[in-house]
C-alpha cells in the first residue's frame, strides 16, 4: 500500500469532502471541515483512519497534506468570494510531522498568497494527544501561525488524557469535542453533560469557541444548545459533502437577501 499511497494524488485518486458546521443557538452556517478521501482502483474507498497512520510512518504526509491544504485553502477563497461577509471557517487536518517540519509555517503562508484564501477563514485541527506528545516541538509553530492570523482547534478532545492545564500555554481558539464524549450525553447522562458544561464555561472564559463533532440525534443537539456549545458537525445536520453540494448546504443556512 505505502507505494500505492505515493501515486494516489498524481493518479487523481484522492479528493477532498466538506463537512458542514453549524451555529448551534441561531442554526447558521459556521463553517465545513475538510476530510480527505482515497477511492482505491481496486480495493475501493480507504477510509482515513486506516492510510493517514500509513502516511504519516512512510512521510507522506508532508505531500498528502500540502495537497488537502491547499485544496481547502481554494476552497475557503472561493466560497469568501461567493459569501461575503459569511464569515465561514474551513477545517484542515493537520499532523503533528507537518507542524513539527521547520518549512510548515512559511508554506502556509505561501499557500494562503497563492489561492488568496483569508487567514482568518481557515482554522488548523490538531489532535489532542499530538499537541501533549510535541509539545515543545510544536508550540513554537502554532505561536507563529497563529500570528498570521489562521485559527487553531484542539481536534478529538477528550480521547485522550485530557487536561485542561495545556490551554492556556496554546493559541487555541477552538475545542472540538470528539464523538465518543457527545454520544455519551445520551447513555451517560448527567456526569457526561455536566462535564460539558463545565468545558464550555472554562473554554468562553478563555475565549475559545466549543464544537461538538458527531452530533447524530435531536436529544444531543438539544442537550448542546442548553448548556450553550456554540457549534455543532454531524450527520443530524449534514454528512461530509462534495465542496458543491457542501456550499449550498451552507448557503441555505446564511440570512438570505429579503424576497
Ligand atoms: P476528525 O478530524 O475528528 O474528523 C471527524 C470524523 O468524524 C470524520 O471521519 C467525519 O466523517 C466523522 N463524523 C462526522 N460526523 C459524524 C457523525 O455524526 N457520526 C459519525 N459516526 N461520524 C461522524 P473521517 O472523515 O473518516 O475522518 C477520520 C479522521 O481522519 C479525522 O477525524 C482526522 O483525524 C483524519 N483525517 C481526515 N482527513 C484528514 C486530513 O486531510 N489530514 C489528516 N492529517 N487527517 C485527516
Ligand atoms: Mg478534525
Ligand atoms: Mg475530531
Ligand atoms: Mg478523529
Amino acid at each position: 500500500m505505502p507505494d500505492d499511497l505515493r501515486r494516489a494524488i498524481e493518479r487523481g485518486e484522492m479528493s477532498v469532502l466538506y463537512q458542514p458546521q453549524l451555529f448551534l443557538e441561531t442554526g447558521r452556517a459556521a463553517g465545513a471541515e475538510a476530510l480527505v478521501r482515497w477511492e482505491h482502483p481496486e480495493r475501493g474507498p480507504i477510509p482515513p483512519e486506516r492510510f493517514i497512520p500509513l502516511a504519516e510512518e512512510s512521510g507522506e504526509i508532508l505531500d498528502l497534506g500540502r495537497w488537502v491544504l491547499e485544496r481547502a485553502c481554494e476552497q475557503a477563497a472561493l466560497w469568501q468570494r461567493e459569501l461575503p461577509g459569511s464569515g465561514l471557517k474551513v477545517g484542515v487536518n493537520v499532523s503533528v510531522l507537518q507542524l513539527e517540519h521547520p518549512g510548515f509555517p512559511g508554506a502556509l503562508a505561501g499557500v494562503l498568497r497563492s489561492t488568496g484564501a483569508a487567514p482568518e477563514g481557515i482554522v488548523l485541527e490538531i489532535t489532542e494527544s499530538s499537541l501533549l506528545e510535541h509539545e515543545s516541538r510544536v508550540a513554537e509553530a502554532l505561536w507563529r501561525i497563529r500570528r498570521s492570523g489562521v485559527m487553531l482547534a484542539v481536534d478529538d478532545f477528550g480521547t485522550g488524557y485530557s487536561s485542561l492545564s495545556y490551554l492556556d500555554r496554546f493559541p487555541v481558539d477552538y475545542i472540538k469535542v470528539d464523538r465518543s464524549l457527545v454520544r455519551r450525553i445520551e447513555t451517560n447522562g448527567e456526569r457526561t453533560v455536566s462535564l460539558l458544561e463545565a468545558l464550555v464555561v472554562f473554554a468562553h472564559s478563555l475565549k475559545m469557541r466549543v464544537v461538538a463533532e458527531g452530533v447524530e440525534t435531536p436529544g444531543q443537539l438539544e442537550t448542546l444548545r442548553g448548556i450553550r456549545c456554540d457549534i455543532g458537525q454531524g450527520v443530524l445536520f449534514s454528512g461530509p459533502l462534495p465542496a458543491a453540494g457542501a456550499g449550498a448546504f451552507l448557503a441555505e443556512h446564511l440570512p438570505g437577501d429579503p424576497p
